[in-house]
């Protein structure tokens, strides 16, 4: 029997119910009509329910790469391994991103898929993989492996004893030649099996490809006959990645190094299915700096490896990305100094400046972006973002919060718009904190009066100043110049210079006696300007808080 024979009568052997052709899903999937240099980039995680801080990363990047060039950026849903899926994940996805601003083109939704390049999800995808298998199969190019468990165990086993390469190949790959007969004979008995792909390659062949930001990789060629499709039926990564990048028409595969030791794998089969090779950026991981040494940011020891702590946190949107620039490329931080009011998409992000070793994640560098951000808000600004952020995760505070939104908008806009700005936050989740005094519900009233101060002296102060200076007409100005004239009265001294040269002479000075304000009126010793603050609070409530303070005070001994 010929071969040709034989190999069509294994394919229907073994794809009996796969009628359709390449050139069908050639015809299904046309090339992209795009402009001249539009990249069409995906994201393609495991629906696990757990968006890495390094998916942002190299969402960023398809993003950024896509859009820059009116291309297209894609989701599809690597589902490949049924028992890793969880419910609900595709949401997570979704959400995660979006909240970071970056938003899909086309590919799977929580609803529908939209695109036509679909299905979007790897399962659902099964008839088009098996069709390129059972070509291969046609071709000569790939065969069922009826190996078991033990059998490939025994075969590790001789490899090591002979000190040979570990793998499924040349010699070593004991159902390379199967027969149509034998394989029907194992079929019958119900053995289960899967596909390999018959690797055209010789172990001391090297080959190279230009990576785009790690530059020219030259390694090993593949020899080894991996496998396409498992015993279900479903791909493996390697043959779905090559199936699926072909076939959504996918110019620039965004993906982390972990990739690159099944490089070869990759490329050799798009050489073999004579299809045009995308181009790759294998991305570093992020590490963390843990002691003196560095390793990989870890989903189980640090809480910063996982998406939704940003979320949780309330990182705005923009810091994050920010940071994540500073980190992909190296002249980031040069392009931010010379515009530092320009809309982050003006940046021309190029894959060839992305660093070649992995970055260590710098929290530090990440708040101090977050602060000068914020910083740069208006109060109105900070309300409508903390207002999403409390709404889920802290609806406790939320209801303070909004409950009298211009009150709240006032107190958010002490200090801002000047062109020195106050830095109160790095994240939404200081805000309540921030807050919190202006609230009954959670103003504090441990009274941190300055212990140098008499309680006799502090009492006359929360008497004295409602009584004979506080006004609420007065500027900034007059009201301190009041703080200033009972200071004064007291015998604390005025000129700071003059107390500082001689404290001893003094009982304390202006700095106290604004303090038993501050402490009374906010229950801290830092926060923001009093005046500010009293003028928010308005008069009912600073001579209540003031009479509470005094009586809080003369009841304790
Ligand atoms: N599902 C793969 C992963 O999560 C995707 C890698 C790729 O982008 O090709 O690592």
């Amino acid at each position: 029997m010929d071969t040709t024979h034989a190999n069509l009568r294994m394919a229907e052997l073994l794809f009996p119910h796969i009628t359709k052709t390449p050139k069908d899903y050639e015809a299904l999937y046309p090339q992209r009509d795009l402009p001249q240099g539009a990249m069409v980039t995906r994201i393609a995680p495991s629906p696990t329910g757990f968006m890495h801080f390094g998916n942002l990363y190299g969402a960023l990047i398809d993003e950024r790469l896509a859009h820059q060039s009116g291309g297209v950026f894609y989701l599809r849903i690597e589902n490949t391994d049924a028992k890793r899926e969880v419910e609900g994940a595709v949401d997570v996805i979704l959400t995660s991103l979006n909240a970071f601003g970056l938003n899909f083109d086309e590919g799977a939704t929580n609803g529908e898929d939209r695109g036509i390049y679909g299905p979007y999800r790897q399962r659902d995808r099964a008839e088009l993989y098996q069709t390129i298998a059972k070509d291969l199969v046609l071709r000569g190019l790939a065969y069922p492996c009826f190996c078991t468990e033990e059998d490939l165990q025994a075969l590790h086993e001789k490899q090591e004893a002979e000190g040979a390469n570990f793998g499924y190949y040349g010699k070593w790959a004991a159902h390379a030649n199967i027969t149509v007969e034998e394989a029907e004979k194992y079929i019958s008995e119900g053995k289960p099996y899967v596909v390999r792909f018959r690797s055209p390659g010789k172990e001391e062949n090297r080959i190279k490809y230009k990576d785009l930001a790690k530059g020219e990789i030259e390694m090993p060629e593949n020899c080894t006959d991996i496998v396409i499709l498992k015993s279900d039926g479903i791909p493996t990564y390697h043959f779905a990645h090559v199936v699926d990048d072909h076939f959504m028409r996918t110019t620039h595969v965004v993906r982390g190094e972990e990739w690159l030791s099944t490089f070869p794998y990759h490329l050799q089969m798009f050489e073999v299915l004579g299809w045009e090779k995308p181009a790759y950026i294998h991305t570093a991981h992020m590490l963390k700096q843990d002691g003196t040494s560095k390793r990989k940011l870890s989903e189980r020891k640090d809480p910063e490896a996982r998406l939704t702590y940003y979320l949780q946190e309330g990182y705005p949107a923009p810091a994050v990305i920010e940071y994540l620039m500073t980190v992909l490329n190296s002249n980031f931080e040069e392009w931010r100094n010379k515009n530092p009011e320009a809309d982050l998409n003006e940046f021309r992000f190029k894959a060839e400046k992305m660093g070649v070793a992995g970055a260590v994640f710098d929290i530090e560098k990440l708040n101090d972006i977050s602060k000068n951000i914020i910083s740069r808000m208006t109060g109105e600004e900070v309300y409508e973002a903390t207002e999403r952020w409390a709404k889920e995760y802290n609806p406790e505070f939320h209801r303070l919060l909004t409950r009298n939104p211009e009150y709240s908008k006032a107190i958010l806009s002490i200090g801002r718009g000047g062109k020195k700005p106050r830095k109160d936050f790095t994240v939404w989740s200081d805000v309540p904190h921030y807050m919190a005094f202006f609230f009954e519900e959670t103003f504090e009233t441990d009274y941190p009066f300055p212990e140098t101060m008499s309680k006799g002296d502090i009492v006359r102060v929360l008497k004295e100043y409602p009584e004979a200076y506080y006004d609420t007409d007065d500027d900034q100005q007059t009201w301190f110049g009041k703080v200033k004239e009972l200071t004064d009265a007291m015998g604390y001294a005025v000129d700071m210079k003059a107390y500082k040269a001689d404290p001893a002479a003094f009982p304390g000075s202006v700095a106290d006696i604004s303090a038993v304000l501050r402490v009374a009126v906010t229950g801290r010793t830092a926060s923001p300007d009093t005046y500010a603050v009293m003028n928010i609070l308005g008069k009912d409530t600073v001579l209540a808080r003031l009479k509470k303070a005094a009586e809080a005070l003369e009841t304790k001994d």
